[in-house]
């Protein structure tokens, strides 16, 4: 059989992933990567699959969703876990990898093989015929952020994620929140969280000393103007937050009948209500300081985190607007897009994108039906959530069980009801033609 090359954009993890899904079916590919002739802030090697930050690819364990996201990854012969357990390193229970020994394996994996084609240099534009798939990033090329601008419209195209932290509903402590709207007006849609005057004085305290994340010397500080991190604002003055996103106005506790002193209100995420984020919440603070602080605020005393709040440049698309399950952009079906451009956040989750791009798109290629993971598969639910048009804001999101569909039984404790949830997963992808 004779095939037209598959182009794929990014020799990142999640076009490496989809370079390799692709050729091991058979499918010709040439993988176009602009390193080391061009390098973006944070890569660094020439290798392929480069892990710019932490070395962990986070939980290994089924009780946690983005385990149970690599466990059916390695199930259905992922590079990029095949590679990351080869080089795995010590961390308790997480995946955490030798990062240059992962890379190179990357790389020589995808430069031998017979099918991949690698073309150095940046790419500027989109082929208009063929197939191609688009992997650039977070940090994407100018030149080529251009081209995508105007292939998909300016207005889907987000350039920084400025984002607060989601929390899942389960977890908020409604003994000290309660559904209302300021003033009582419309319905009752935000989860309103008090602060006495000495938690929120605590509270002030550890917000306006926490430590900052790390800065990787391409945040462009005018992006923050019109976006201020809640710790900076707080920085003003003792009071300010009470008069911008804490503002107790308009809100009674309905167990004292009074206004509190502060309060701090969580908005629907996703249309289920599994998912909140904290209004105005904003956040430059590094990862374990926003548990640490935001914790402090009764109602989330035991919240979980399913995403941090983020301040970077992240090239990414509005997809609930522009891309299908298979993300395909609509209306252009010969181009995809995958990894963390499509608003999927994460090194595993990037990989989980370009997995599912590259199988789909092959299975297409060969003239077979399409596999349509399903939403119980944590494969699935992160590809119908990008591409979920009732979405509204739409903001890169981790891979949670908040996405994916509950049981439909009680099951007592979460650890027990999350590894539930995982093994209904790989019970399902275990019966999927893949
Ligand atoms: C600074 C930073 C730190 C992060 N830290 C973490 C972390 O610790 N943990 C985590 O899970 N996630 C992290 N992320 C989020 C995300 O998971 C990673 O960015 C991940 O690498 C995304 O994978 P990807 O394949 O989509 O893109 P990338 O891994 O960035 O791969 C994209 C590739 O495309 C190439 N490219 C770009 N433009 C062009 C062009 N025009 N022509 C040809 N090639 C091009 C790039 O050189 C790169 O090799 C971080 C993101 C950033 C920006």
């Amino acid at each position: 059989m004779c095939m037209e090359p598959v182009i794929v954009i990014g020799a990142g993890l999640a076009g490496s992933e989809a370079a390799w899904q692709l050729a091991r079916r058979g499918i010709p590919v040439v993988l176009r990567e602009m390193k080391p002739q061009r390098m973006t802030p944070a890569h660094h090697t020439p290798y392929f699959g480069e892990l710019v930050c932490s070395n962990s690819l986070r939980s290994d364990q089924l009780e946690n969703a983005v385990g149970l996201l690599k466990e059916e990854l390695r199930r259905c012969g992922s590079l990029i876990l095949a590679c990351a357990d080869e080089h795995r390193v010590e961390a308790g229970g997480a995946l955490a990898v030798d990062r240059e020994g992962f890379s190179r394996e990357v790389t020589e994996r995808i430069r031998t093989h017979p099918l991949i084609t690698v073309e150095e240099g940046e790419v500027s534009s989109i082929p208009e015929k063929g197939d191609a798939i688009v992997a650039s990033g977070p940090l994407t090329s100018d030149a080529l952020a251009g081209e995508i601008q105007r292939l998909v419209h300016a207005d889907y195209l987000s350039f920084f994620d400025a984002a607060a932290p989601l929390v899942t509903f389960e977890s908020l402590d409604m003994e000290h929140a309660w559904f209302a709207s300021r003033y009582d007006k419309g319905t009752a849609d935000y989860v309103n969280c008090a602060l006495s005057e000495e938690e929120y004085a605590a509270f002030w305290e550890a917000l306006t000393t926490a430590r900052a994340a790390e800065v990787h010397g391409f945040e462009d500080q005018n992006v923050f103007e019109g976006c201020m991190p809640v710790e900076v604002m707080a920085r003003r003055g003792r009071d300010t937050l009470r008069y911008g996103p804490l503002k107790p106005k308009g809100l009674r506790d309905p167990r004292t009948g009074l206004t509190p002193y502060a309060v701090v209100q969580l908005r629907k995420d996703n249309a289920q209500g599994s998912i909140y984020n904290l209004v105005g919440f904003q956040t430059h603070l590094a990862w374990p300081e926003q548990k640490r602080v935001f914790s402090m605020i009764p109602a989330l005393k035991n919240a979980e985190f399913v995403r941090y709040g983020v301040m970077h440049r992240n090239t990414y698309l509005d997809s609930p607007r522009l891309l299908d399950r298979y993300y395909r952009l609509r209306g252009r079906e010969n181009v995809m897009f995958a990894g963390q451009i499509t608003g999927v956040e994460g090194y595993v989750e990037s990989t989980a994108s370009g997995f599912v791009a590259a199988v789909e798109l092959a299975r297409r290629l060969l003239g077979q039906r399409p596999v349509d993971f399903p939403q119980e598969t944590a494969l699935g639910a992160l590809a119908l959530y990008v591409s979920n048009e009732t979405v509204g804001a739409f903001q890169p999101m981790n891979v949670n069980f908040g996405i994916i569909p509950p049981l439909d039984h009680r099951v007592k404790g979460k650890r027990n009801k999350n590894a539930e949830l995982s093994r209904r997963a790989l019970d399902i992808l275990g019966t999927l033609e893949i």
